[in-house]
C-alpha cells in the first residue's frame, strides 16, 4: 500500500452475527432438534437445553417505510428485539421465552399480518424484482404473487398439505425466475420486434448475436444503418436479446402469456433434484388479479392435496402416478407444446447438483 493511502473501506454482507439473537449466537452450530408447536412457528432446543421460538409471518415484499416501522415496532414490543427476513419474504420474529409467542401472534394478527407458512404449508410465493428494480419485466411479479396469496391464505395459515409447497413467480423468461413445485413464469410467443433506427446507438451487436441460444440473430444493414436481424423459424420467443438490446422488443401486452410448471425441487435430501415440467401455457398475462392462471394454481393445489400421500413432494407425487395421470386428474390439455424436443438441451442443461465448467 502506498505510505498514507486510506485503508479501503471493505463492503458487501455485514457479519451477521451482530444481528443475531443471543441465544442464537451462544448456541452456533450446537442445535440438537426441532419442532412445530403451531403453524407459523418453530421450536428449536440446543445441546445444552437452550431454546429459542420463531414466529413466522408473510410480508407483501416490497415494504414501505411505516410497514417496516410497524413491525419492528411490534418486535420491540412483543418479542425481543431480533427479526431476519427469509428468501420467501417472510419476517421471523425469534423469542426464548414462550410464554411470549401467542401475544406475539395476535398482534401481528391485529395489524392485519398472516402469520404461517411452516411444515405442510403453502410457503409464501418467492418472486422476482420485477418493475421496481429490473428493465426487462414482462408481468409484475409482485401483483400474481398477492392475488395468488389472497386466495391460498388459508393454505398459508394451516398445515393442510401432504408437504410443504414452494411456488415462484418470474417476470421474463430467463433470468432469476424460479423453480419449485409450481412456477408461474413469463411466455413470450413471438419474436422481437426490432427498432432498427436505435440498434445501432445501444446495442452492442456481437454480445447481442452471442446471447441467443438458437444462433437466430445475424448482424444486417438496414436502411444504410448496422442492425440486426432475426430469423423468425429459429426463434424459440425466450427473450434474451432483449436485455443487452431493448430495441429488440419482445414484451406486449397480448402476446406475452404466463406458463405454469411444476415438479421442479432443488432438494437432493431424499432423492434427485428434479427439474420443472410445464403444464398450462399461453395463460393470459391479466392484471390487476390474474385470475386465470390463479384457478389453474388452485386447481392443482387440490388435486396434490386430496390424491397425494402423507409428506409426499409435488414431484414425488407426479412420479409415482406418472404425468398422464396427473393432466387426467387436474383436467389440464395435453398438448403438443408440452412435448419438449429441443435436442440441445441434452449437452447444455446441467441436470446434477455439480457445478460443471
Ligand atoms: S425475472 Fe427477469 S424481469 Fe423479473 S426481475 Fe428477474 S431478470 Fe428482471
Ligand atoms: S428471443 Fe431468444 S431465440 Fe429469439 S432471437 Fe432473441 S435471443 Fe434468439
Amino acid at each position: 500500500m502506498i505510505e498514507g493511502q486510506r485503508t479501503p473501506i471493505e463492503s458487501g454482507c455485514p457479519d451477521g452475527f451482530q444481528y443475531m439473537h443471543p441465544v442464537m449466537r451462544k448456541n452456533y452450530g450446537d442445535w440438537a432438534y426441532h419442532e412445530d408447536p403451531r403453524p407459523g412457528v418453530l421450536k428449536h432446543t440446543a445441546r445444552g437445553g437452550d431454546a429459542i421460538y420463531t414466529v413466522r409471518a408473510g410480508t407483501q415484499r416490497i415494504l414501505d417505510v411505516f410497514t417496516l416501522r410497524k413491525l419492528c415496532e411490534i418486535g420491540d414490543e412483543f418479542a425481543e428485539g431480533y427479526v431476519r427476513f427469509t428468501i420467501r419474504s417472510n419476517i421471523e420474529y425469534m423469542v426464548s421465552d414462550g410464554s411470549k409467542v401467542e401475544p406475539l401472534i395476535e398482534a401481528l394478527e391485529k395489524e392485519g399480518f398472516v402469520v404461517g407458512g411452516t411444515k405442510n404449508s403453502v410457503a409464501m410465493i418467492s418472486h422476482t424484482q420485477g418493475w421496481l428494480h429490473c428493465d426487462i419485466p414482462g408481468t409484475d411479479a409482485s401483483g400474481v404473487v398477492k392475488s395468488m396469496m389472497d386466495e391460498l391464505i388459508d393454505e398459508f395459515k394451516n398445515w393442510n398439505m401432504p408437504n410443504r409447497v414452494h411456488i415462484t413467480t418470474s417476470c421474463c423468461q430467463i433470468n432469476c425466475g424460479g423453480q419449485g413445485d409450481i412456477a408461474i413464469n413469463v411466455q413470450h410467443t413471438k419474436p422481437p420486434k426490432i427498432n432498427h433506427d436505435l440498434v445501432a446507438n445501444i446495442c452492442e451487436r456481437p454480445s447481442v448475436v452471442a446471447r441467443c441460444p438458437v444462433a437466430a440473430i445475424r448482424p444486417a444493414l438496414v436502411n444504410g444503418k448496422p442492425s440486426l436481424e432475426v430469423d423468425e423459424k429459429k426463434c424459440i420467443c425466450c427473450g434474451a436479446c432483449y436485455p443487452p438490446c431493448t430495441p429488440m422488443q419482445i414484451n406486449d401486452p397480448e402476446h406475452t402469456k404466463l406458463a405454469i410448471w411444476v415438479g421442479g425441487n432443488h432438494s437432493n435430501a431424499r432423492g434427485k433434484p428434479t427439474f420443472q415440467k410445464l403444464v398450462a401455457a399461453g395463460i393470459p398475462n391479466n392484471p390487476p388479479r390474474w385470475p386465470e392462471a390463479t384457478a389453474i394454481v388452485k386447481k392443482i393445489l387440490q388435486t396434490y392435496k386430496d390424491n397425494a400421500r402423507d409428506w409426499e413432494r409435488l414431484n414425488d407425487w407426479i412420479e409415482r402416478i406418472g404425468w398422464p395421470q396427473f393432466f387426467e386428474l387436474t383436467e389440464l390439455p395435453f398438448t403438443k407444446f408440452h412435448i419438449d424436443n429441443w435436442r440441445g438441451s441434452r449437452r447444455s442443461l446441467n441436470a446434477s447438483t455439480h457445478i460443471r465448467f
